[in-house]
């Protein structure tokens, strides 16, 4: 008897595609999965419209009024909805890019100083997908870990329940018994941040900056005590480090009260 295979669309809003690649690079590189799923639509690979599916995987960010559209029409013809990486589920570097600041800053960059004559926009905004529609699963990373897409489309086609890792990013250092960043002198969010990429950043020598998104439970005091005693305490770098993927906005307000109070 054949199996009915599980009908898969990948929308791409508002990001770099990276993630996208990483799943389409598990969906053609993992040994027979190909065998459940059907992919019907995604931009990189078909030229097809968004259609009816069981499982729609959203990438990006929603940054302008056409996103937002597509957005709402590909998941009204879905099941179930899947946030896939920083930018869609916690906004990322394409919201962090997207404040009017930051937006100024980096065309002055991208530029070297001659500015080009930009069509007048609206100010720039743009929100993960998470605080506009319904949303089953989240996938955090930039991007997100493969070992863990593979566990997502895994527990898709077997109609089990997705669950992300509930540990820190520090316990997969102390896992490999690599030596502390922190011991190094540079400062690193891995305490404060959901594990599950295998310290992707500290195992090449780069500091963690929360792509992950905050974990489950949060010690800011511990860690802000920590820094402290290394002699590392410096409030601008630890806020301007949280403000990259947007990680730590919701907690912004926590983080900047425990370093306030010294
Ligand atoms: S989360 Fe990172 S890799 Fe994915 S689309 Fe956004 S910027 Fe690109
Ligand atoms: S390097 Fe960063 S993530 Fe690794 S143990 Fe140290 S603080 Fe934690
Ligand atoms: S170490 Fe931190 S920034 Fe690097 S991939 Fe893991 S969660 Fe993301």
């Amino acid at each position: 008897m054949s199996m009915k295979k599980l009908r898969l669309g990948i929308l791409s809003l508002t990001g770099c595609e990276g993630c996208v690649n990483e799943l389409l690079d598990v969906l053609l590189t993992t040994p027979g999965l190909l065998n459940y799923l059907e992919l019907e639509y995604c931009r990189l690979i078909m030229d097809a419209e968004p259609s009816k599916v069981d499982v729609l995987i959203v990438e990006g960010a929603v940054a302008s009024e056409r996103d937002y559209e597509l957005l709402k029409s590909a998941s009204e013809k879905a099941q179930y909805v899947v946030a896939l990486g920083s930018c869609a589920v916690l906004g990322g570097v394409s919201q962090s890019c997207l404040t009017f600041e930051n937006l100024q800053q980096i065309t002055r960059e991208v530029y070297q100083g001659t500015l080009p004559k930009l069509r007048r926009l609206p100010p720039p905004e743009a929100k993960p997908i998470t605080e506009l529609v319904k949303v089953s699963y989240v996938v955090p990373g930039c991007p997100p870990p493969k070992s863990e897409l593979q566990k997502l489309l895994t527990s898709l086609i077997l109609g089990k329940e997705f669950k992300l890792c509930e540990h820190t990013v520090c316990f997969e250092c102390k896992a490999r018994g690599m030596v502390c960043l922190l011991e190094k002198g540079v400062l690193c969010l891995g305490p404060l941040t959901r594990g599950g990429c295998e310290a992707r950043c500290p195992r090449v020598g780069a500091p963690c900056l929360g792509c992950r998104g905050p974990a489950p439970e949060l010690r800011i005091r511990e860690y802000i005590n920590i820094l402290k005693e290394k002699n590392l305490l410096d409030s601008v770098t630890i806020k301007k480090l949280m403000s990259i993927f947007q990680t730590f906005s919701s907690l912004r307000a926590k983080v900047t009260e425990v370093l306030d109070s010294g």
